[in-house]
C-alpha cells in the first residue's frame, strides 16, 4: 500500500511556479537530473574506497536516459548511491537544494510582481525542475546500503506525494518522467543529445541515451579540457551552477601542470564581493578533486585567506585517492599544490593590472580589502601583494583613479625617498586636509588612504622597496630640500614676529590645556592656519580609527597643534590678543581653529557641536 505525504509548505509554492511556468528554457530540467545523478555516483564511488561492503560494489558508473515513445516517459537512471525510503521522504519531501530555497525566497521577496518563471535558469532550482515537463513523477530507488528495499515516490506536483515499496534490482536511482503533451520533444534522441552537449558535456560519468552504446558526452570535466576546446558560454555556465552567482565573472584561470605537480585548477574571480548569503557557497574555499573523486567540497588550504574570493576547482593527479577528509590538510602535496596555485593567481592579477587595467580596476574594487588583509596577515607574503596596491594619491584625476606604489616610486620629487600618504574617512575630505599644503607646494605627491581598512593596512607595510611609507601628519617631516617650490605662488606672508607669535602660542596652550601635547610654529603650513601632527610611530592614531571601525570603544589620541605665524587669522588674533586680553572672542577663535583641525583630520567626535560657537563668531563677524 502506498502511504501519503503531504509536501513542506515552501515546496508546493516552487511546484506552483514550476507547473505554471511559461518558462522557456526548461530543458534546464535535464542538467539538474543529471547533476543529481552524478552527485549520487560520486557520493558512491567515494564510499567504495574505503567501504567494499555495497550492492553491487563493483558495477558500471553511469547515467542512461530512455525515451519511451507509447508511454510518452523519459526515464534518467543511475548506478549511483540510491535513496532508502527514509531518504527519499528526507530529501524529495523538504528543500534541500540551497538554489532552490534562494528561488523560493526571492519568490517571497517579489510575488505581486512578475513571478519567478525569468529567472528559474540561474537558479539550480534542482529535482523539482522536473515539473516544468511532468504530469507524474516515478522515482524508484535502492540504496547502496545492502539490506535495504527499494522504494518508490511518486508524485503529480500537486500538495501529496506517496511512498510504497517497490522492485529495483540493482543499486540506483530511476526517475521516471511522464511528459506533459508539450513537453514531448524530450522524447526525441537528438533533442536529448543536444541538450546533454549543451548543459553537462563534462559530466565526468558515460550518459547514454536510448539504445546507444556509446556515451553522449565528452565526460571530460570541463576543468580537464583543453581551454581552446570550452566556449565562454560553457565556461560561465559552470561557474554559476558551482556558485549560485547569477553574475558571469569577472575574470577565469584555466590551468594545468604537469611538473613537479600533476594538477588542474579552473578558477574565477566572481564579479561582486556582494554574496547573497542564500545564494552564495556557503563557505570560502575551491573544491578539490583526486583524480576526479571530490574530496572536499570548501578547502582553504589551497589559497590565502586574503585570496579567499577566488571560487573554483583543483584536481590533483597526485593526492591519493583514499585520503580521508581530515588528513587533506596534513599532506605535503597539498602544500605544493598551494604554492603553485597561488603564484599563479597573483601572477594573473598582476597580468591584468598592466594589460586590463580596466579589468583589474573592477576586481580591487571588490576585492581590494581582503588583498589589502593579505599585508597585515600574511608578513611573509607582503612582497607578493604590495604590487597589487592601488590607491588614489594627489597626481591622480579623482578618487577612481588609482597608483601603484612603484609608479609612485618612478614619480617621485628630486631627493625625495620616502612614500607620503594622507590618511582620512573619504576623498573629499583628505584632499583639503592642511597637511597637504607644503606637499602641493613642491609638487610632492601624496597617496591618499581612505579606505576604513587603510589605517590597518599600513600596520603591515611600514615601508616598499626600501621606501619608508610616511604619515603626513607626522611633526618631523621635514620637507625643505625635496621637490621645488612653485614659482607662481604667491610671495610668502611676512610671519608674526616672534614674541608676538610667543604670546598667542601661548594662550593656545592655556585655552587647550591637555587637549594638545603641545603647541609650536609650523614649517609645513601655507593657506590653513593651523593643523595636528603625531609623533612618528604613535600608535594611538591609528588603533582609534581601527577601533572606531570595529565598534569598539576608543580615544581620542592627543595630538600637538601646529600654528602658521604667517596665516592672516592668527595675524588678526595676535592683534586683537594685545589690544585686549580679556576680549572674549579670542578664545572662542582659539576653540574653534583647534575643533576645525579635528574635523579636518576626519576625527572630531562631534561636529555638530561646533554650531553654536560658529553662530557667535558669525554674529561677532557682522557685528
Ligand atoms: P540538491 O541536489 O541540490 O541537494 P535536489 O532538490 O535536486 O537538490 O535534490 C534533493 C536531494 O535528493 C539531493 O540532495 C539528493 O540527496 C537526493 N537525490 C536527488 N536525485 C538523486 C539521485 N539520482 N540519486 C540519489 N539521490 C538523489
Amino acid at each position: 500500500m502506498a502511504e501519503q505525504f503531504a509536501f513542506k509548505a515552501e515546496i508546493q509554492q516552487l511546484l506552483d511556479i514550476l507547473i505554471h511556468s511559461l518558462y522557456t528554457d526548461r530543458e534546464i530540467f535535464v542538467r539538474e537530473l543529471i547533476s543529481n545523478a552524478s552527485d549520487a555516483l560520486t557520493r558512491v564511488q567515494f564510499e567504495s574506497l574505503t567501504n567494499q561492503n555495497l550492492v553491487d560494489a563493483g558495477a558500471e558508473l553511469y547515467i542512461e536516459l530512455k525515451p519511451d515513445e507509447t508511454a510518452k516517459t523519459l526515464t534518467i537512471s543511475d548506478s549511483g548511491i540510491g535513496m532508502t525510503r527514509a531518504e527519499m521522504e528526507e530529501n524529495l519531501g523538504t528543500i534541500a537544494h540551497s538554489g532552490a530555497k534562494a528561488f523560493v525566497q526571492m519568490l517571497k521577496e517579489r510575488q505581486a510582481t512578475s513571478g519567478g518563471q525569468d529567472v528559474i535558469g540561474q537558479f539550480g532550482v534542482g529535482f523539482y525542475s522536473v515539473f516544468m515537463v511532468a504530469d507524474k513523477v516515478r522515482v524508484v530507488s535502492r540504496s547502496a546500503t545492502p539490506g535495504e528495499q527499494a522504494y518508490a515516490w511518486e508524485s503529480t506536483g500537486a500538495e501529496t506525494y506517496t511512498l510504497e515499496p517497490a522492485e529495483r534490482e540493482s543499486r540506483g536511482t530511476d526517475i521516471i518522467i511522464h511528459l506533459k503533451p508539450d513537453a514531448e520533444e524530450f522524447l526525441q534522441t537528438w533533442k536529448l543529445n543536444q541538450v546533454i552537449h549543451r548543459h553537462s558535456d563534462y559530466i565526468a560519468y558515460p550518459i547514454y541515451v536510448g539504445d546507444k552504446e556509446e556515451a553522449v558526452n565528452k565526460q571530460v570535466a570541463i576543468w580537464r579540457q583543453e581551454s581552446k576546446e570550452v566556449t565562454d558560454e560553457q565556461y560561465d555556465e559552470f561557474y554559476k551552477m558551482l556558485t549560485f552567482d547569477w553574475e558571469s565573472p569577472l575574470h577565469r584561470i584555466h590551468m594545468r601542470a604537469d611538473v613537479p605537480l600533476q594538477f588542474y585548477a579552473l578558477m574565477y574571480i566572481p564579479a561582486t564581493n556582494e554574496r547573497n548569503p542564500l545564494l552564495a557557497r556557503r563557505e570560502p574555499g575551491l573544491k578539490l578533486y583526486a583524480r576526479k573523486v571530490l574530496i572536499q567540497e570548501y578547502t582553504t588550504d589551497l589559497l590565502p585567506e586574503y585570496l579567499g574570493f577566488v571560487q573554483g576547482v583543483v584536481d590533483s593527479e597526485d593526492l591519493p585517492l583514499n585520503v580521508n577528509r581530515e588528513s587533506v590538510q596534513a599532506n605535503r602535496v597539498m602544500a605544493n599544490l598551494k604554492k603553485t596555485i597561488t603564484n599563479k593567481v597573483l601572477s594573473e592579477l598582476k597580468r591584468l593590472q598592466k594589460n586590463k587595467p580596466e579589468v583589474y580596476h573592477k576586481i580591487f574594487e571588490a576585492f581590494g580589502r581582503a588583498i589589502k588583509q593579505g599585508v597585515v596577515v600574511s608578513p611573509a607574503e607582503r612582497t607578493d601583494v604590495e604590487p597589487l596596491l592601488m590607491f588614489p594619491s594627489t597626481k591622480t584625476a579623482s578618487a577612481d583613479e588609482w597608483t601603484t606604489l612603484a609608479e609612485y616610486v618612478e614619480r617621485m620629487a628630486e631627493n625625495q625617498t620616502d612614500i607620503y600618504y594622507v590618511i582620512g574617512d573619504d576623498y573629499a575630505s583628505a584632499s583639503r586636509s592642511p597637511h597637504l599644503d607644503a606637499f602641493r607646494q613642491r609638487g610632492i605627491e601624496v597617496l591618499y588612504f581612505v579606505d576604513p581598512v587603510d589605517p590597518v593596512m599600513i600596520m603591515g607595510l611600514p615601508d616598499f622597496s626600501g621606501h619608508k611609507l610616511r604619515n603626513v601628519d607626522e611633526a618631523d617631516i621635514d620637507l625643505s630640500e625635496i621637490g621645488t617650490l612653485s614659482a607662481d605662488e604667491e610671495a610668502p606672508r611676512e610671519a608674526l614676529p616672534d614674541d608676538q607669535f610667543g604670546t598667542l602660542r601661548e594662550r593656545f596652550a592655556a585655552v587647550l590645556g591637555d587637549r594638545v601635547t603641545e603647541v609650536r610654529e609650523s614649517k609645513n603650513l601655507v593657506g590653513s592656519p593651523a593643523r595636528l601632527v603625531s609623533k612618528e610611530n604613535d600608535p594611538s592614531r591609528n588603533m582609534f580609527r581601527i577601533n572606531r571601525l570595529m565598534d569598539r570603544d576608543y580615544e581620542l589620541p592627543v595630538k600637538m597643534l601646529e600654528l602658521n605665524p604667517r596665516h592672516p587669522l592668527l595675524y588678526n588674533l595676535s592683534g586683537k590678543l594685545a589690544l585686549d586680553p580679556q576680549n572674549p572672542i579670542i578664545d572662542t577663535v582659539i576653540e574653534q581653529v583647534f575643533e576645525t583641525a579635528l574635523l579636518q583630520d576626519g576625527i572630531h567626535p562631534d561636529p555638530a557641536s561646533m554650531a553654536e560657537r560658529l553662530y557667535a563668531l558669525m554674529q561677532a563677524a557682522t557685528d
